[in-house]
């Protein structure tokens, strides 16, 4: 990695007896796109505001582009934060909303003027200089958000769940849009989000936190493919944990049968005893009659299926196991959907199961 632009070890915050941070160590380099991931209340937040300086650091050390920030004040740290309520004036213009952090800069009138159209053209919002911040859209007033923060340049931006508050069809959009942005800026992104996809989607790197601690950083490939706990693995998309028992290399998972499995599928190690086998619902696929493959086969029935358009989910039970796999098959045109109750021959692979001790 190159030198980190963020840098911390041991880092501790305590609210009174409450213990929101504990013990972060966390380097991230410059130009990254980083997020903060986790269920509410693990602290996401509580970090975010940690490294802008709206909250301090009550053990361990915070260095931005390498220098101690203990006691300097968020207005003189080289970040920027863009709120979840976008904190826009609503009594003022775009212009004045997104140049209102240059109001007190020594830059001429027209320079200022220049730079409010350069950010505005970088977030979209080209010719809306002059509109009313009030009169617009929640999507617009995310961008003037966004502009203003960008004005200042600063090295790092922070952004608390920028696109919550919007719907489904226009948070997408904002997701792409902020990862080109990002891209074409180059400054670190550091983005506070509940929202799983939303993390794989945007981010080079992910930090898992739960109550304070990081379970797991890495990058969103990793993250999906090789959890390093059941509880992440459990958080990040769709994984059944089917009961399994390891003998040596050897697993014998419920309802799939036996499976040799590499040390990279066992993130907590292996060791003989109970286990669970988990399996992502892409990794499984049932086969159409006559379907001939070169996989393993288990046979179990369809207990329960939600039908997307593009794809069916399917709860299979399979013969001698007490709980349903979940299966996700793409729709295709002479391939029907299965009822409920339907035969259904599963095919899998000893290396797509993660197996937790
Ligand atoms: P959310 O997604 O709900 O915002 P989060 O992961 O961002 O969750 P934080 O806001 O960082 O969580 O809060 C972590 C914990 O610290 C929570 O239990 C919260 O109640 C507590 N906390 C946060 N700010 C304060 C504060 N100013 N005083 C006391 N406790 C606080």
């Amino acid at each position: 990695m190159k030198s980190p632009i963020i840098h911390l070890t041991g880092v501790h915050k305590y609210y009174g007896d409450y213990h929101a941070l504990r013990g972060i160590d966390l380097d991230i380099a410059e130009g990254e796109f980083f997020s903060l991931l986790g269920p509410s209340g693990c602290g996401k937040t509580t970090l975010l505001r940690t490294i802008a300086g709206f909250e301090d650091v009550s053990d361990g050390t915070l260095l931005l582009d390498g220098k101690d920030m203990e006691g300097v004040a968020p207005n003189r740290r080289p970040t920027n934060m863009v709120f979840q309520s976008y904190a826009i004036f609503p009594h003022l213009s775009v212009a004045q909303n997104v140049g209102f952090g240059l109001r007190r800069s020594s830059m001429s009138k027209e320079a200022k003027a220049r730079a409010v159209g350069e950010a505005l053209e970088m977030v979209g919002l080209g010719g809306y200089g002059n509109r009313a911040a009030h009169a617009l859209s929640g999507g617009q007033r995310q961008r003037v958000a966004l502009a203003r923060a960008l004005i200042l340049k600063p090295r790092v931006l922070l952004l608390d769940e920028p696109l919550s508050a919007l719907d489904k069809k226009l948070r997408e959009q904002m997701q792409n849009e902020l990862r080109r942005l990002q891209r074409q800026v180059g400054i670190t992104f550091i983005l506070v989000t509940h929202d799983q996809e939303e993390a794989l989607i945007m981010s080079d790197r992910i930090a898992v936190m739960f109550e304070g601690e990081i379970a797991q950083l890495a990058d969103p490939q990793t993250l999906y493919r090789r959890p390093a706990t059941r509880r992440v693995a459990e958080f990040i998309g769709m994984m059944t944990f089917l009961p399994a028992t390891v003998r040596g290399q050897e697993v014998e998972v419920a309802g799939l049968g036996r499976a040799e499995v590499e040390a990279e599928q066992c993130p907590g190690g292996l060791s003989d005893g109970d286990a669970h086998a988990g399996i992502r619902p892409e990794l499984l696929s049932i086969l159409f009659p006559g379907e001939e493959t070169t996989r393993r086969v288990a046979e179990g029935v369809v207990e329960e299926l939600t039908y997307y358009g593009d794809m069916t989910y399917y709860d299979v039970r399979l013969e001698g196991c007490e709980r349903p796999v979940t299966i996700s098959m793409k729709n295709m045109p002479g391939r029907p959907v299965l009822e409920r109750g339907a035969p259904a021959r599963v095919a899998w692979d000893a290396r797509s199961l993660v197996i937790f001790g």
